[in-house]
């Protein structure tokens, strides 16, 4: 489902890699912690997942993705896999709990009908259901990351990173937030979790990977924080194996569905149309602006989030798509990736 194969990444200007050789492989529906110290590498590794940097050396596959060769157009579409939680919660100010988890279906193009069933119920597992209309500085810490945690998973992604989710809580509403997040895993979502709190981790007994200055010094199952300092603390053969069988029936899989993949994307980016215009129907425009108006923490919302396929409606142009896709542009929620630039000017119908 994640595999690194050799990673090292140096941010231009520095010295040292803020990862070196890393060889890592996640399954799915497993949950990781990843360990270490402030600076050892944790959000380097989770922004490498999400594309949103690229490895200086070595290769990235996330869910049968080589995000070495992925398109940029496909970007998008792939980051809707992957929900996203950090420490700041990074919730949009002016909305209500229930605009800013409604929000981050709204720019990729969901049905009012799909919005106004799936809020609720995503609402309602993190335990706010009574709080749909507060805003985000009513709320408690804890409230306001089960806000962003049900906008990271309201559109099941198959992968939720979550960057130091309780850094900022005290320790019994961080409880809480495992015990929600474990829910989460238990229903068949795969968690990547950085943190550098050796309670939580030893509490929750998951697969620990710990960095020490950019390397993997422990990759253990069922662990906890520790106290290996920095022996190699490897897995037994046998798991091994069976992860690798495991490994080896995902990419098989991932083969097989990748054609019906491509098919979805683009049946998806039809009904996206379709529902985008439905969304400029009822959205204001004082809102729409606003949303214009909520730069980084917008993007980060709803950029990485989501990507259920749904049928298409099948009275969309071509047109219609692309007016959509630039709605998404002007909200800023398109990948601003490297490669070329214009390639986001193209035709996006369907995608080869
Ligand atoms: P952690 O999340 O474990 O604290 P990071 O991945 O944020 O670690 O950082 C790992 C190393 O990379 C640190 O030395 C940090 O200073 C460096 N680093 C992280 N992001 C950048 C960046 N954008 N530019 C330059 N150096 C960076
Ligand atoms: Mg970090």
């Amino acid at each position: 489902m994640i595999r690194f194969e050799n990673v090292t990444k140096k941010y231009a200007g520095t010295k040292r890699p803020a990862l070196e050789g890393i060889d890592l492989e996640v399954a799915r529906g497993e949950f990781v912690f990843l360990v270490g110290a402030s600076g050892s590498g944790k959000s380097s590794c989770l922004r490498l997942v999400l594309k949103e940097e690229r490895p200086s050396v070595g290769s990235i596959f996330v869910l049968g993705n080589d995000l070495g060769t992925i398109s940029n157009r496909k970007i998008p579409y792939f980051r809707r896999n992957l929900g996203v939680v950090f420490q700041d919660f990074r919730l949009l100010p002016n909305k209500t709990v229930y605009q800013n988890v409604a929000f981050s279906l709204q720019v990729i193009g969901k049905s009012r009908g799909f919005v106004q069933e799936a809020v609720p119920d995503v609402l309602a597992m993190v335990g706010l259901d009574n709080k749909a209309d507060r805003l985000p500085h009513e709320l408690s810490g804890g409230e306001q990351q089960r806000v962003a945690i049900a906008r990271a998973v309201v559109n099941k992604p198959q992968v939720l990173l979550a960057d130091e989710p309780t850094g900022n809580l005290d320790p019994a509403t961080s409880a809480g937030i495992m015990q929600l997040l474990d829910r989460i895993n238990a229903q068949g979502t795969t968690v990547l979790m950085a943190t550098h709190e050796a309670g939580i981790v030893d509490k929750m007994q998951r697969r620990v990977i710990e960095l020490v200055d950019g390397r993997i010094v422990r990759d253990e199952r069922g662990g906890g924080y520790g106290n290996t300092g920095v022996v190699p603390e490897l897995r037994p053969a046998v798991v091994k194996g069976e992860q690798a069988d495991v490994a080896r029936k995902e990419l098989a899989a991932a083969a097989a569905a990748a054609e019906l993949e491509t098919q979805a994307i683009q049946l998806q980016a039809v009904q996206a149309n379709q529902d985008a215009a439905n969304t400029a129907q009822v959205a204001p425009l004082s809102e729409r602006r606003e949303a214009q108006n909520d730069t980084g923490a917008a993007a980060s919302a709803t950029g990485n989030q989501t990507g259920i396929v749904n049928l298409p409606r099948r009275d969309e142009t071509p047109d219609e798509v692309n007016a959509h896709l630039s709605l998404v542009d002007r909200l800023g929620l398109r990948s601003g990736d490297d490669e070329q630039a214009g390639d986001d000017e193209q035709n996006v119908g369907p995608v080869k």
